[in-house]
């Protein structure tokens, strides 16, 4: 176990060294490297340094940066950058979405990119991983300017994706507006209506139901799921919910459906707590319809609600919470009010939007913590769910699709439990789910020879 150790912190350093200020890139390296050390023990195979197998992991295969040109409404010429990094494809064609936020980098999009390989082995769907996106900021910008920045960016971007190749969806600022004109622009260069080339569309011309709704409904089945085996349920609990986008809102729904009610939802400006729980209707209006601020929520509730700029929603005192914004939005400090406030459970619906040592807190407490590649699965997995769809020409039905999900992250749940429980770490859902991922990678990798 030393020498798996040793050997494992070695890579990380020498990860760290070839690939300088990627700080997100190394965070979610050290994240898994940390957990592995037992089954390099147990299947020495994967250990061996004459086949580098971690080294060839943690190498995307390949790595895409292109200029992104487009005018504004008034003639203004920018330039952005576009990412698209194709991290692993042993398991199937490179999966996972688009972001569009200014903080995107390629070290951030290489630490998404290495998330999705093992979310994408979890679900057991045959879709390999990979991330992309761009610096772009799309608050603030018309239709117009957002469909000028999406057909240039497909413009590049088309000669590296396909439906057996490469298949993008939606992330932070891609949803569906974004992902129609980006399809649009990919049918008119190609002259192929490639339905599978693209996940997330629109249900009229080739989305799967369900999907837009499939990330936060599988973070509150697999937040289920953990406090099943606790013998407890979601009906009555109260729950903190960050961001307020498409995670969030769908997470909301899904805790309403089940008995549970959501105090709050934020924004990059601050939070909102709704002592009557949220009001998902007026939430989606000034979110979805009228692309508005979580602050204009609290001014057209009435009194139940108020708005607290900057502040952060792990201050609200909750029996579990529903990390839905972005990466690192939940640190050490916030940890420790939540477990002082009775919570029983965290949910990641963000990807690694809690901080190491808010993980170390929250498990040290006895919290159940469902790591995001894990508990976010579930819009991957409705998104394979679509390419199948696609391949055969079908369409099936809402209630088709949502039991699939819920199967796929019962399955998802219990195989990251029982591998925990295998290697010795009962209840820690990062280990298992992490060790079950890389099994399923590592295997398949290793069959294929030196590629
Ligand atoms: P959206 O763009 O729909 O919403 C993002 C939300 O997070 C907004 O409320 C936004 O507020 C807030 N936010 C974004 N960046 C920051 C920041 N730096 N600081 C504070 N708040 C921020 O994105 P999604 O809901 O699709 O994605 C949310 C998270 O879920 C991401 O981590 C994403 O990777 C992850 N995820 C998404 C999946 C999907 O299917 N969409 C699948 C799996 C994971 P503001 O508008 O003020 O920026």
């Amino acid at each position: 176990m030393k020498d798996s150790k040793d050997r494992l912190e070695a890579l990380r350093a020498e990860i760290e060294r070839r690939n300088p200020a990627q700080p997100e890139f190394h965070q979610a390296v050290r994240e898994v490297l940390e957990t592995l050390a037992p089954v390099f023990t147990s299947r020495p195979e994967y250990a061996d340094p004459a086949v580098a197998l971690v080294e060839r992991l943690t190498e995307p295969e390949r790595q895409i940066l292109f200029r992104v040109p487009w005018q504004d409404d008034r003639g203004r010429v920018h330039v952005n950058r576009g990412y698209r990094v194709e991290f692993n494809s042993a398991l199937g064609p490179y999966k996972g979405g688009l972001r569009f936020h200014p903080s995107v980098d390629i070290g951030v999009v290489k630490f998404l990119g290495f998330e999705q390989i093992f979310k994408n082995a979890l679900t057991g769907l045959g879709i390999g991983g990979g991330k992309g996106g761009s610096d772009f900021d799309p608050h603030g910008r018309s239709d117009a300017e957002v469909m000028r920045f999406c057909q240039s960016f497909m413009t590049e971007l088309h000669r590296h994706i396909g439906e057996h190749t490469d298949v993008p969806a939606g992330d932070i600022g891609v949803g569906g507006r974004e992902i129609g004109y980006l399809f649009g622009q990919y049918r008119r260069i190609t002259n192929r209506w490639e339905a599978g080339v693209l996940t997330g569309k629109g249900q009229g011309w080739g989305g799967s139901a369900i999907r837009p709704q499939a990330t936060g409904y599988g973070s509150v089945l697999f937040a289920a799921e953990m406090l099943k085996v606790r013998g407890e349920s979601l009906d009555g609990l109260t729950a903190v919910v960050s961001g307020s986008g498409n995670v969030a809102l769908y997470t909301i729904e899904k805790l309403q459906q089940l008995g549970a009610n959501a105090l709050t939802c934020s924004d990059s400006q601050g939070y909102v707590v709704d002592d009557k729980g949220i009001d998902l209707a007026l939430l989606q209006q000034i979110k979805e319809v009228e692309r508005g601020r979580v602050s204009d929520y609290a001014v057209r509730r009435g009194s139940s609600a108020r708005f607290v700029p900057g502040g952060r929603v792990w201050e609200v005192p909750a029996d579990i919470a529903f990390p839905s914004a972005t990466q690192n939005e939940l640190h050490a400090q916030d940890a420790r009010t939540l477990v002082a406030g009775g919570v029983k459970a965290v949910s990641e619906g963000a990807n690694m939007p809690t901080t190491p040592e808010a993980v170390r807190i929250l498990q040290e407490a006895g919290v159940a913590f469902g790591p995001g590649k894990a508990a976010n699965a579930g819009g991957v997995a409705v998104s394979a769910l679509e390419m199948s769809q696609n391949a055969g020409r079908v369409a099936w039905s809402a209630q088709r699709v949502e039991d699939e999900l819920a199967g796929i992250m019962r399955s998802i749940h219990d195989v990251a439990h029982e591998t925990a429980e295998r290697y010795g770490a009962p209840g820690d859902y990062v280990t298992g789910a992490n060790i079950a991922g890389f099994e399923r990678v590592a295997d398949a990798m290793l069959a294929q020879g030196v590629i």
